[in-house]
């Protein structure tokens, strides 16, 4: 496929270092709070991304952390832990939200039919990995120590600023209002690796290490974990456009100082969500929840629509005005679905000929949005049902929409409804019918109870041409229907 690089900054065509093996690496979730759908939209395009590369018939090893330690307010390492922050506002220990924001994560992906990926890896369960990492870049002179932190040495790279050539503002990403600057740094761009010295005496989670009892930085995270499982060579990094500085610029930085060779390939970056006041961001503490627009009456599948319906190299504004019109246009194509009928054989000309058309499509970029109308092409093709159908569910192993499963829920739904119809309608015939015989009975008993008895056989023979027979028992009248 032709994807876009952050690195050489053009869309090429991406291949891994062993063919039909891909080596993914994604930066998870820093678990002190709910994900919002802006963190859902980079976990729901990544999530296309890699059933596309599988799709195309690669095998993918995709590897994800769990930021539960080291990620501070600031990116440029200065600030409060996020996970402390958020452990004091529920007032509850930091692994206790770790675990909780962690499982509502999957659960959110799971709503958003979002694959979980091979590894998922906790921050703090690879403690003896970041300090050799650690250890190794002091060695080689690419660390040093100061004021009881460990930090990397940028001013010893040739080029640090990897995807952009940034100028004087941008340096300032750690030195946003309300922070401190760090005056240990040598050079304003260096990071921590590893904190001893917290300005913050209740920093809950420390280990002890060669500098100290402290904790590691947040970039060291991604770096060694993604090569404890997916080695020395890494062909695809993923995450959002705020990770690529300085997240993935210092995860460069680093990992290539340790290991003496490039590392990974291929940079791939997702445009913000954003509201009409800007980024949504966890920190600004007003974002929108998966939750909250199940609430709503949003099916999630709905979100996964919004998103898809744009490129992921566009940043995306969300209104819900958008999302009506995505769940206007969501419910039509199920509605298009449902009416399909499954009839005929597969036809395999039409489908490798349509599924060629899909490829492209998405295979161009992820253009997720041309993959939609694909979607609709489908409808048009001069081809039987079944076709149609075989197409559809193929290009949802990519998609992932939900489309079918939607479209049968309808059909059954309807066929529910037509069935409780008719029996409701059969109900009232025989009851009628019911009332009928009833009423012929007891006029009969009348009837013999006055000894009139050509009536009462009138009645049962009146009652015998409805195909209902009579019999007399101490019991009462008994009667069958014929
Ligand atoms: P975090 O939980 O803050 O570590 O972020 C998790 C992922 O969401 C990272 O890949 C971020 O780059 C990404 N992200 C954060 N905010 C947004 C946003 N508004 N739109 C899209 N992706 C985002
Ligand atoms: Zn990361």
């Amino acid at each position: 496929m032709k994807l876009y690089n952050t690195l050489t900054k053009k869309a090429e065509e991406f291949i891994p270092h062993e063919a039909g093996k891909v080596s993914m690496y994604t930066c998870g979730p820093t678990v002190y709070h709910f994900a919002h759908i802006g963190n859902l939209r980079s976990y729901i395009m990544e999530d296309v991304l890699e059933k596309y590369l599988r799709y195309e018939g690669n095998e993918v090893f995709r590897v994800m952390n769990i930021t539960d330690v080291g990620h501070l307010s600031s990116d440029g390492d200065t600030g409060e832990d996020k996970m402390l922050k958020g452990a004091k506002r529920e007032h509850k220990t930091v692994m206790e939200i770790a675990k909780f924001y962690t499982d509502a994560f999957f659960e959110d992906c799971k709503k958003l039919n979002i694959k979980v990926p091979e590894v998922v890896e906790p921050a703090t369960s690879c403690i003896p990995e970041f300090i050799e990492m650690v250890e190794t870049l002091l060695k080689k002179g690419y660390a040093y120590e100061a004021g009881g932190n460990v930090y990397f040495d940028t001013s010893k790279l040739e080029n640090y600023y990897v995807f952009n050539n940034h100028n004087a503002e941008d340096l300032e990403v750690g030195v946003r209002e309300g922070v401190e600057a760090d005056d240990n740094k040598k050079n304003k761009t260096d990071f921590v690796l590893w904190f001893t010295k917290s300005k913050f005496d209740d920093q809950e989670l420390k280990w002890d290490s060669p500098w100290g009892i402290g904790y590691p930085g947040w970039h060291i995270e991604c770096s060694a974990i993604s090569i404890k499982h997916n080695g020395e060579y890494l062909d695809l990094h993923c995450g959002g456009i705020d990770n690529a500085f300085p997240h993935h610029t210092n995860e460069i930085a680093q990992s290539e100082a340790y290991l003496g060779h490039p590392w990974c390939r291929h940079w791939f970056h997702v445009l913000h969500l954003n509201t009409n006041s800007g980024k949504m961001s966890k920190s600004k503490g007003e974002f929108l929840t998966v939750s909250l627009l199940e609430e709503k009456g949003y099916d999630p599948l709905v979100y996964r629509f919004f998103c898809l319906q744009s490129h992921y190299r566009k940043s995306l504004v969300f209104s819900w005005e958008g999302l009506d019109n995505a769940k206007i246009a969501y419910d039509k194509l199920v509605a298009k679905i449902a009416a399909l009928k499954n009839e005929g054989e597969v036809d395999s000309a039409v489908f490798e000929e349509y599924k060629a058309k899909f490829m492209a499509a998405v295979g161009s970029d992820l253009n997720t949005s041309n993959g939609i109308t694909e979607i609709y092409n489908v409808f048009k093709a001069k081809t039987n049902g079944a076709t149609k159908l075989a197409l559809l569910a193929d290009y949802e192993k990519v998609m992932s929409l939900g489309l079918l499963e939607a479209a049968e829920k309808l059909n059954a739904k309807a066929e529910a409804e037509a069935a409780e119809k008719a029996a409701a309608e059969e109900g009232v015939v025989k009851d009628e019918f019911t009332l009928k015989i009833e009423e012929l009975i007891a006029k009969r008993l009348d009837a013999k109870k006055s000894r009139d008895f050509a009536t009462a056989d009138a009645i049962r023979a009146e009652l015998s041409e409805m195909g209902v027979d009579i019999i007399d028992t101490p019991q009462g009248t008994k009667y069958t229907v014929r």
